[in-house]
């Protein structure tokens, strides 16, 4: 697979720095060329680590009877995400372990509609909503659509159906993510995305097959990063490893990403950032242009366990970081995906056309 003179397996599996430099330069050129040197703010919520599904790799899973469970009242919820706003931040992200009953999904949607309503009160435009809950049924996505969230993030975590087997359980399906990430489209989100880099048995043509997945997907939004195993997890116990640097690789893959995908939005992920200590300054410079600082109270930062060690940083401490990084720190804007705005301007062509 090649994208403009890169052959994608060659460069995730090369080990010289001199093509790492130049791939890394390149998306650099890029990103300043379509997007700027902005870096945009979503202040992460993460209000319950319960979690019905089983996946194999994460430490939220049901079967890991070793975790102390928390999950934050409604009230609680609204407070932190109207404090976040206050603070001068501009849009949230609210993730929690999977639970799709529609009790859930009516309290939650309660809470999206109540955030966009004070916030806007408080000052327009009010907090950006993005939602990362995982699973649920057409109808669920579009009672949370129709409450005020606009963007949502469900990785696939593998594009490659057998990698996806073999970190799920038998009853979470490929196909069945892959309906919901449609359902998310149809219904008018922003629509994020991502893999795991360096999982057991993954290869590095696996990961270039996902790099075209999210082209051909269309999405408007990545999260990637690398695969930490966690001690309490079936996964960990495997040694089938064919990616040796996850972090290297990483950074690959985002620059990748970036020159394929120009005007979508790009995550530098915690997972990275924790796994070396350069994580956020390569991966801005890698097309990065959006980070997440965790807002969940302390006293539950580290029950949000899905992988070990998850070290959190202030914001003040990141924006130093983006500004090493060459970058600026943007709060005030919502900071959507332009590849969003195409899409719908692409579609709504489409359909005059028809
Ligand atoms: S990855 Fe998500 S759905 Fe899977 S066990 Fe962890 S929190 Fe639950």
């Amino acid at each position: 697979m090649r994208f403009m003179g890169w052959d994608l397996e060659a460069v995730l599996s090369s080990a010289d720095p001199g093509l790492f430099g130049q791939l890394l330069a390149a998306a650099e050129k890029n990103r300043l060329a379509f997007r700027g040197d902005e870096v945009y703010v979503r202040g992460l919520i993460e209000y319950s680590n319960q979690c019905r599904r089983d996946c194999l790799y994460c430490g939220l899973r049901v079967s890991n009877r070793s975790l102390e469970r928390y999950h934050l009242q409604a009230e609680e919820i609204i407070e932190l995400g109207l404090a976040i706003y206050r603070a001068g931040i501009t849009s949230i992200a609210l993730q929690a372990g999977e639970n799709s009953s529609d009790r859930e999904v009516e309290r939650i949607a309660g809470v999206v509609s109540e955030l966009r309503e004070k916030s806007m009160q408080e000052r327009p435009p009010g907090l950006g909503v993005t939602l990362s809950l995982g699973e649920m049924t057409y109808r669920q996505y579009k009672r949370l659509y129709d409450a005020g969230a606009h963007r949502y993030l469900l990785r696939i975590e593998s594009s490659d159906v057998q990698v996806f087997k073999r970190i799920h359980p038998p009853r979470q399906v490929y196909e069945r993510r892959l309906e919901c990430l449609h359902y998310l489209k149809d219904i008018g989100y922003q629509v994020g995305t991502g893999v795991m880099i360096g999982l057991p048995g993954q290869s590095y043509a696996s990961l270039a097959a996902d790099l075209n997945f999210f082209v051909e997907q269309d999405i408007d939004m990545l999260g990637m990063g690398p695969y930490i195993p966690h001690h309490d997890t079936p996964l960990a116990k495997a040694r089938d490893y064919i990616i040796q640097d996850a972090f290297g690789t990483s950074i690959k893959m985002m620059a990748l990403a970036r020159l394929m995908m120009p005007d979508i939005n790009m995550v530098v992920s915690t997972a990275l950032q924790n796994i070396n200590p350069e994580g956020l300054r390569l991966g801005v410079k890698a097309g990065g242009n959006v980070v997440m600082p965790v807002f969940t109270p302390q006293e539950h930062q580290a029950e949000y366990a899905l992988y070990p060690n998850k070290e959190t940083k202030s914001l003040e401490s990141i924006r130093l970081e983006v500004e090493s990084a060459g970058y600026r720190l943007c709060l005030s804007k919502w900071g959507d995906s332009p590849h969003y705005f195409n899409r719908q301007l692409a579609a709504g062509k489409k359909e005059g056309l028809a």
